[in-house]
């Protein structure tokens, strides 16, 4: 999966994992947090279907590039 610019400069950035989960964990929504591969940094995300799941992911990848 790869992190488009435009997601990576409007997303919050976080230096370790360990401080991007403690606010995924403090949300109302589940997020998860991934490391991204432009800034180098931690993003969170709300799209935990999909995300490290090579198989099943039925409605992310389409509604990804719709
Ligand atoms: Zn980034």
């Amino acid at each position: 999966m790869k992190t488009r610019p435009g997601i990576c400069q409007k997303k919050r950035r976080f230096a370790t994992r360990e401080a991007a989960e403690a606010v995924a964990v403090a949300a109302d929504t589940p997020l998860r947090a991934y490391k991204c591969a432009l800034c180098k940094a931690f993003h969170l995300t709300s799209r935990t279907k999909g995300l490290r799941v090579p198989r099943g992911v039925d409605g992310d990848a389409a509604s990804d590039r719709a």
